[in-house]
């Protein structure tokens, strides 16, 4: 992944990438920087739970490199949203690229074509087979989707406009209806909508309503089928495929973004969005079939300023809401920039969102929507509710609850309103409350210092296993930095002082590699800190990933102010690195005349030797002159 192109991207779109956005800018969405010191900034890792800030950004252009003094995580801005977003390489970077607003050209990458190709048709496949779910339903076959329909009182209009369908209970009446309109196999197949048993392929919704799934844009990229009448399961989608990633999309979202809303609301189930529109409440979207993910989240804090969570009062229902909201606030604490609101709402006397509009309309709905609490405020109540055994409250069980989740919140003022309403109910102080609460934070900060200090045995012992080649001393990691950062005044250098590091200055194995990779750069004058640790990728050096080491090296390197001074130093520790190779190579001489036997190899050491100690004594005198 080092040099040349990045797959799907082209290298020199991958550098406007990079150089668009600045990493201290990007980090600052996630870490607030609260100290600097010489080029660099200083914040809390987001990486690792600590109380002193020990994570560091380098804020010139020559580096923008990211350093974890704690964790050791380091890397440029693209390995530092890979890290925080839990992406891969090429996502991070279509990330950055919206981002900073620079468009991915196509690329000629025939692998990259073949894939576009197949996306292309898969849509189409989708868009065909809600064709197909459409006559069907208005077809004969379709009369009992029909009667369902109208028994949840949905209409024709809302239904059309939803694109609902209808699979008849067929083996393969889509597969041939896809087959007729010449889509290969591989298309169909694609698609996710059939399954295949012993190299025969059936339709995967058979007797069921259809709902298509669209994108945020409105294209079709899956289906869901519920189930008419009684049977299991009720809903089913069709799975994960090139086109549908379930984790980044909402279910409503194109409809819902269309009124531009201050506010959406999210509900669980389709026929609540499709109620609600219908309704009149049109900012209305579905998670598919799982909790609310970050992804979606994501996807919510473009579109809209608060967003308004309805979850089933059911167990199950409850305990998605519980899960959901700890992601939520985890990500509080990653995303410092992160502005839009959340608030949990409960429709009363446990029903959906859908039998409750219907029942009582949009009216009695919004005044719902407006009862809506913080996160916070709920899970006191959620608490509460949980306390309650059969009717008995039970103040250990609460307090236990309550502590928890309070340790969830980083925001003192909102934690201490939470205790206040916690001491309330238990009839206590808050100041006790608090005390718990902060009991319990060390417990979980404790856990996770424990966890973290396991996954650093781990990651040692893999790395402990010292390979030769894969070390390398203080004063040329020193000199490498120093050389990134004269980046264009490399050829000045030259000329100046007539020197150049060469590959055979630096340590055997990984810093060698290191270094011829580099070498190209340096030449043109275009090597930085973020080449230089790329140069280190899927490397070791000093029992660590080369690109932590690199970038610790990196931020940790001065030297001094100006050009000029930036030029003596490399060209000193040129010298001492080249000292040291020559000072080893003297050694090792020494050792084998040692044992030599008299004879031309001997004569040859022994020549060998004295010019290794004349060129010690001529670097000895550069070194004194400077
Ligand atoms: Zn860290």
């Amino acid at each position: 992944m080092s040099s040349g192109g990045h797959g799907r991207i082209p290298q020199e779109v991958v550098e406007e990438i990079i150089s668009r956005n600045d990493i201290v800018s990007v980090v600052g969405q996630y870490v607030q920087f609260t100290k600097s010191s010489g080029h660099n900034m200083f914040g809390l890792c987001p990486f690792h739970s600590e109380d002193t800030p020990s994570f560091s950004v380098s804020t010139t252009a020559d580096k923008q490199i990211f350093y974890c003094f704690g964790c050791h995580k380091g890397g440029d801005v693209v390995k530092f949203i890979q890290e925080i977003e839990h992406l891969s390489y090429v996502e991070a970077l279509r990330l950055l690229a919206e981002r900073a607003g620079v468009k991915i050209p196509e690329t000629n990458d025939p692998k990259y074509q073949k894939e576009e190709y197949l996306r292309k048709r898969v849509y189409e496949v989708l868009k065909a087979a809600a064709v197909y779910y459409y006559k069907s339903y208005m077809s004969e076959k379709g009369e009992a989707a029909r009667a369902y329909l109208q028994k949840r009182a949905i209409s024709n209009v809302t239904a059309t406009n939803f694109g609902l369908g209808y699979a008849p209970d067929e083996w393969n009446g889509l597969y041939r209806f896809l087959t007729d309109r010449k889509f290969t196999k591989e298309e169909i197949v694609a698609s996710g909508l059939f399954s295949t048993k012993n190299g025969r392929i059936f339709d995967l919704f058979r007797g069921r309503l259809m709902f298509p799934i669209f994108d945020s844009m409105g294209k079709i990229i899956a289906f869901g089928g519920r189930i008419i009448g009684d049977g299991q399961p009720k809903y089913v989608n069709s799975p994960e495929s090139v086109v549908f990633s379930k984790q980044r999309n909402l279910y409503g979202l194109n409809f819902a973004k269309q009124s531009k809303p201050k506010q959406i609301i999210v509900v669980e189930g389709y026929m609540d969005v499709i109620s609600m529109h219908q309704a009149g409440v049109t900012n209305a979207v579905a998670s598919l079939g799982t909790a609310l993910t970050e992804r979606q989240l994501d996807l919510l804090e473009r579109y809209c300023e608060e967003v308004v969570l309805f979850y089933d009062s059911d167990r199950a229902g409850q305990n998605a809401a519980l899960r959901g909201l700890k992601m939520l606030m985890d990500r509080k604490k990653k995303h410092t920039a992160m502005t839009t609101q959340i608030r949990v709402a409960r429709v009363p006397n446990g029903k959906d969102p859908d039998e409750f509009i219907r029942e009582y309309g949009k009216e009695e709905f919004a005044k719902v929507v407006d009862q809506a609490m913080p996160v916070l405020d709920y899970l006191v109540d959620s608490a509460h509710k949980q306390s309650l055994v059969d009717g008995k409250f039970d103040p250990i069980k609460f307090q236990q609850l309550v502590s928890t989740y309070l340790s969830w919140e980083t925001n003192e003022i909102l934690r201490e309103r939470a205790a206040y309403q916690a001491a309330q109910i238990l009839g206590v102080s808050t100041a006790s409350v608090m005390a718990e609460t902060k009991r319990k934070t060390e417990i979980s900060k404790e856990e996770n210092t424990v966890r973290i200090k396991r996954e650093e045995q781990k990651q040692a012992e893999l790395t402990t296993q010292k390979q030769p080649g894969e070390t390398a001393t203080r004063d040329e990691l020193v000199l490498l930095c120093l050389l990134a950062s004269l980046g264009q005044n490399y050829p000045a250098f030259v000329s100046r002082f007539k020197e150049e590091p060469l590959v055979t200055d630096f340590t055997m194995g990984s810093m060698r590699t290191i270094v011829s990779e580099i070498l190209p750069d340096l030449k043109a004058g275009k090597l930085n800190g973020r080449r230089l640790v790329e140069a280190g990728e899927n490397l070791i050096l000093n029992q660590r990933p080369a690109s932590s080491t690199l970038s610790e090296a990196l931020v940790s390197v001065q030297y001094g102010e100006g050009l000029d001074s930036l030029m003596l130093y490399t060209i000193n520790y040129l010298y001492r690195v080249r000292t040291d190779v020559y000072t080893r190579q003297k050694k090792a001489l020494a050792k084998r005349l040692d044992v030599m036997p008299e004879g031309p190899d001997r004569t040859a050491t022994q020549e060998a030797l004295k010019k290794t100690i004349e060129y010690l004594k001529y670097l000895k005198g550069k070194i004194g002159k400077l």
